[in-house]
């Protein structure tokens, strides 16, 4: 078992920093082990990279959604229409996919 910081995002996810100490098993070798101890947390005031990539996606969405709100409104827009919402389909797909990455992330820290 070796010691590590730990950082806590923002966002409430946790995420490695750095290497802090060996455990006395390890501190011959000078090799690290697989098992990860918590030295100390240290709050970072970022999101996750994980985070920080659906809130973009999020934003993105929103946009979308606002154009076609603009485009209902005009004539002959119908093909732009079904464009952004493809994109926002694509991009639900994506935030979904983020978010299973994100708690299996979890699963594994604990
Ligand atoms: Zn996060």
């Amino acid at each position: 078992m070796c010691f590590y910081d730990q950082n806590r995002m923002a966002c409430g996810d946790y995420k490695w920093g750095h290497f802090r100490q060996h455990c006395s098993k390890e501190y011959r070798t000078g090799e690290t082990c697989g098992m990860r101890l918590v030295m100390q947390t240290i709050e970072i005031g970022d999101k996750c990279r994980i985070c920080q990539k659906i809130d973009t996606k999020k934003r993105s969405i929103r946009k979308e959604e606002e154009k076609i709100k603009r485009w209902n409104r005009e004539s002959g827009r119908r093909a732009s229409i079904e464009k952004a919402e493809e994109d926002i389909y694509r991009l639900q797909q994506e935030i979904y996919n983020l978010e299973c990455e994100r708690q299996s992330r979890q699963h594994q820290l604990w």
